[in-house]
């Protein structure tokens, strides 16, 4: 053999110890993948906008689309209540913007916080500076304004999917919360953005999940829903938000729909599931879901379920599209915009206005000469 065949070997022999490394890491280390969707309202999150994280909820998992957010139901309090697990008022926050309280407890530690510690690698993804604002900017949170396909091309990347290793990876979308905004919780579009990023959730199922089949635990979170073009009210609308979960650790097939289920309660169960229930700091305010977990855990989404998996596969044809044709937006008339159409409809009509104004006043001396003349005449009879 020559010393050319044989360092061909060597490289060889190194490349598939490296590959068959990373496989049997890969297969230990346990993914957590939250997906944090702004502004999701428990009714949108129903079968009809969201038939795939729905079907994948309660086949492989646990579901409620009735799940109470925290008051006032804006962005702040509700991330607090699933990053931290604390009421918000601890906190001395009440809406966004500035907590106007001392907190309570000082050195909080989030759930981010309590992962690592375990020896999870942390990824944080946002399209929206409130994650930042909510964690104090103690936590590098990757910014994707307002792009969520570059946010979910870019958390495939190698560098930001550590192999071998414990993950817990979180996305933050905030485009339903922003038709909210624009166009009205409850409005097409709204609903459209909703079905935009379902697909992009199953997508990225598919990946995620295959990447490790038996040990991932999926969550999806909403932080309020909204009425109208706003949110911050005590009422239902705003209130109720869904909760799912499912894979590692959950037991399947759960309609929770009648059980009284808080976003306070998002992140001790995280723990639970994972099989992390040594670790939840006592000063968490509410205690984990009752009774969903598999123990010992075992994988709840099962790789033989084949009506599962293939119902996370491309669109059938075996295409492999790229993320942003999954939201194919209709173009329409934003809230903004039809502020923008009344302004010009009145410029329009001003100058008939001012003409018919002008008009008036050239001629109305004229007409009062005629009606004074005219009752003078009536008098005179
Ligand atoms: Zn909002």
């Amino acid at each position: 053999m020559t010393i050319g065949r044989l360092f061909l070997l060597t490289q060889l022999v190194i490349l598939l110890n490296f590959i068959s490394n990373n496989r049997a890491s890969d297969e230990q280390g346990h993914q957590i993948i939250v997906f944090a969707i702004d502004g999701l309202a428990g009714q949108a999150a129903s079968k009809l906008w969201m038939p795939f994280s729905q079907t994948l909820a309660s086949k492989g998992g646990m579901y409620t689309t009735r799940a109470r957010t925290v008051y006032s139901t804006e962005s702040k309090p509700g991330w607090i209540s699933i990053i931290y697990g604390g009421a918000p008022a601890d906190f001395g926050c009440l809406k966004n913007g500035k907590c106007t309280l001392p907190s309570i407890v000082k050195d909080y530690d989030s759930i981010f916080d309590v992962v690592e510690q375990q020896g999870y690698e942390v990824r944080i993804h946002s399209e929206h500076s409130i994650i930042s604002d909510v964690l104090q900017n103690r936590w590098v949170v990757m910014r994707f304004d307002p792009s969520t396909d570059a946010m979910m091309q870019y958390s495939f990347l190698e560098h930001n999917m550590p192999q071998g290793k414990k993950r817990f990876l979180f996305f933050h979308f905030n485009n339903v919360d922003k038709q909210g905004h624009t166009i009205g919780y409850n409005s097409d579009n709204y609903h459209y953005q909703v079905i935009c990023v379902d697909r992009m959730i199953q997508r990225m199922t598919s990946k995620l999940w295959r990447r490790n089949p038996y040990r991932t635990t999926f969550v999806i979170v909403s932080d309020h829903g909204g009425s109208g073009f706003g949110h911050g009210q005590f009422d239902l609308q705003d209130f109720q938000v869904p909760i799912m979960m499912w894979g590692y650790g959950i037991k399947r097939e759960q309609n929770l729909f009648q059980n009284a289920i808080s976003t306070l309660q998002v992140a001790p169960t995280i723990l639970y599931a994972s099989g992390l229930m040594n670790v939840t700091p006592s000063y968490w305010s509410r205690p984990r879901i009752p009774n969903i977990y598999v123990h010992p855990p075992e994988h709840g989404l099962d790789m033989n379920d084949g009506m599962l998996l293939r119902s996370l596969d491309d669109d059938g044809n075996g295409q492999d599209h790229e993320f942003w044709q999954y939201c194919p937006l209709p173009q329409m008339a934003s809230h903004d915009d039809q502020h923008l159409i009344n302004a010009f409809l009145i410029w329009l009509i001003f100058p008939f206005v001012l003409f018919f104004c002008l008009y008036t006043l050239h001629y109305l001396p004229y007409y009062t000469t005629l009606v004074g003349t005219n009752y003078s005449v009536h008098r005179n009879e």
